[in-house]
């Protein structure tokens, strides 16, 4: 099939074209985001593939149909940047790469935790400027602590596995808790008491309507003095200014990033040359107690080879007019 590959950097590229060595697909590797600026680019495409921050609102879907496209095939897990309804009702099949490493992503949290926790990133600059003080590098045990993991999908069920080695108590929330966690000890809560009682909350659940800010000033304000939050899971699920406010009073002690509401403007570029507009952004990054990684959560070599791999075989179902395996479909987009 003839897709136009957005966003490409070079580690997409180098995996689609391992992947694609039997040539069974024509690939146009383009630089630029898929937005109404460039959706023109997927003309003479009957596909087009797209990662996270790629815009396939209506009316960019609108214009692809209008140029004889008729599938997305999405190179991650969320789809919160598709119109779905709007795909369906174009006739414009939408597929995704559901798992391709639960592990990546838990991982990656995990690491986050740590970083926070003993202040590594703090230590390793110190280190580099020869100052071997341990002044405001105080940790805590997780040994014992609360641990509050939203989302027991995939990726948080791995987290949950995780971070039972440690020795602490796992509160979860899900509309659909996992039988085996429960029996493996982890305990099922409603939302609210899950912010009451845990000293550490990871967000693992998707961007939704439902979740959308889901972390606001009335979460924070009943959750525990100096909270830990990591979020790699979708920006929006964090109503940044609320947290902004928590982190100024204390209330929370620290916040993990991988992924912010306005990324899109920032993630994935080298904008070390510039000046940063977004200055909600530039205050996160004035915290100590703050660690922002730029949406790599999903970054290993594993992760991005099965992304290549099952996208193509997406493509290839598509193809072949196969109901697809990974199909998105306007019933999975919650109200
Ligand atoms: P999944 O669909 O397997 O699991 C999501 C879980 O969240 C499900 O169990 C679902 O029931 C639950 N859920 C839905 N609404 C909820 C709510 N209101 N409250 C609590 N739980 C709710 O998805 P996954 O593969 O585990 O991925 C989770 C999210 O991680 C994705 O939606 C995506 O946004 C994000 N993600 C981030 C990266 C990264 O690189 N940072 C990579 C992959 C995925």
């Amino acid at each position: 099939m003839r897709v136009a590959c957005f966003s490409t950097k070079n580690w997409v590229r180098d995996s689609f074209e391992k992947a694609n060595e039997d040539g069974a697909h024509d690939i146009t590797f383009l630089e630029a985001g898929l937005d109404g600026t460039t959706v023109s680019l997927s003309n003479g495409h009957r596909a087009v593939c797209v990662f996270v921050n790629d815009v396939v609102d209506a009316e960019v879907l609108q214009g692809l149909a209008d140029r004889g496209v008729t599938c997305i095939a999405l190179r991650c897990a969320g789809f919160n940047n598709v119109d779905v309804q709007k795909a369906y009702e174009l006739g414009i099949t939408v597929v995704r790469v559901p798992a391709y490493s639960p592990h990546a992503v838990a991982e990656h949290a995990l690491g986050m935790m740590l970083a926070l926790n003993r202040r590594y990133h703090r230590a390793f600059n110190r280190i580099r400027e020869q100052n071997f003080s341990l002044e405001g590098l105080l940790g805590f045990d997780v040994h014992g602590k609360t641990i509050g993991v939203i989302g027991t999908g995939k990726i948080g069920r791995v987290f949950c596995e995780l971070i039972r080695g440690f020795g602490c108590r796992i509160l979860a929330h899900d509309k659909y808790p996992d039988g085996e966690l429960e029996e493996a000890g982890v305990e099922y809560v409603a939302v609210q008491s899950l912010y009451e009682e845990s000293d550490i909350i990871s967000l693992h659940c998707p961007l939704t309507h439902e979740t959308h800010h889901m972390i606001n000033e009335a979460a924070i304000g009943s959750m525990k003095d100096a909270v830990m939050i990591l979020n790699t899971s979708r920006g929006a699920l964090i109503d940044t200014g609320a947290v902004i406010d928590g982190l100024k009073s204390g209330r929370i002690g620290y916040l993990g990033l991988d992924v912010y509401e306005e990324e899109e403007d920032l993630f994935f570029e080298d904008l070390s040359d510039q000046v940063i507009q977004d200055d909600t952004f530039v205050r996160l990054q004035t915290f100590p107690n703050v660690l922002i990684t730029a949406h790599q959560a999903f970054f290993t070599r594993e992760a991005i080879n099965n992304i290549a791999q099952v996208t193509l075989g997406n493509l290839t179902e598509v193809e072949a007019g196969e109901d697809p395996s990974n199909l998105v479909s306007p019933d999975m987009v919650a109200s």
